[in-house]
């Protein structure tokens, strides 16, 4: 028997296959006239808080749909559910994001003729779920005034893949003495032209302004 040797690029096929999966998700989505979009950010910034504010304000002009990405529980998903919206948990067990299969998998038996908007709330993490794209019009990022200053600056590949920031929880800044002025210039030091939205999905302070951003 000849001898062969074969060279395998893990990363290569790993972000391959991801990039695929995406294409059909996007496909499926734009079939069926969905918008859809991916909230990246760490445990604790208001991510599901700010999809149940989103979900409460565009309740009549939009049939949504979210899909919850965590390690385990239902909690978030749940938590949107209450405000009439259907949705769907991902549980990925140890994965520490969404990939695209992942998402494509979950919605195999969702008859997605019913949604014309799609939030998928990603495993809080702000590293790897930027590098899974997932077939979305858009990927935000949600940071927060309680994470302290230095998010931006240890995460700048996330920034940079992101299409927007939204900077959650402005309405602690003063009682925290937190400068959203020097946040936002980390944030224009990764790009200088990226979308940055102020707001407080506990207040509604600033959430016009990001659904106007968002175009919905
Ligand atoms: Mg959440
Ligand atoms: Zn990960």
């Amino acid at each position: 028997m000849p001898e062969k040797t074969v060279s395998i690029d893990i990363r290569k096929d790993l972000f391959g296959a991801n990039e695929d999966a995406a294409a059909l998700n996007a496909e499926k989505f734009k079939e069926h006239g969905i918008k859809a979009i991916d909230i990246m950010g760490s445990v604790g910034t208001g991510k599901t808080q700010l999809i149940e504010v989103l979900c409460e304000k565009l309740s009549g002009k939009y049939r949504m749909l979210m899909v919850a990405g965590d390690l385990a529980t239902r909690i978030d998903a749940d938590r949107v559910a209450s405000h009439g919206v259907d949705t769907v948990q991902i549980n990925t067990g140890t994965a520490c994001h969404l990939d695209a299969r992942m998402v494509r998998v979950a919605l195999k038996e969702t008859d997605l003729s019913k949604y014309n908007l799609v939030f998928i709330e990603n495993v809080g993490n702000l590293i790897c779920p930027a590098g899974y794209p997932l077939g979305v019009d858009k990927k935000i990022v949600v940071v927060s005034i309680t994470e302290g200053p230095y998010m931006i600056r240890k995460h700048p590949l996330t920034i940079k893949r992101s299409d927007m920031v939204v900077i959650n929880k402005v309405d602690l800044a003063e009682a925290l003495d937190f400068d959203v002025t020097a946040l936002v210039d980390d944030i224009r030091q990764v790009d200088a032209n990226l979308p940055v939205l102020r707001v407080s999905a506990r207040t509604g302070e600033g959430i016009g302004k990001l659904i106007e951003k968002l175009e919905l």
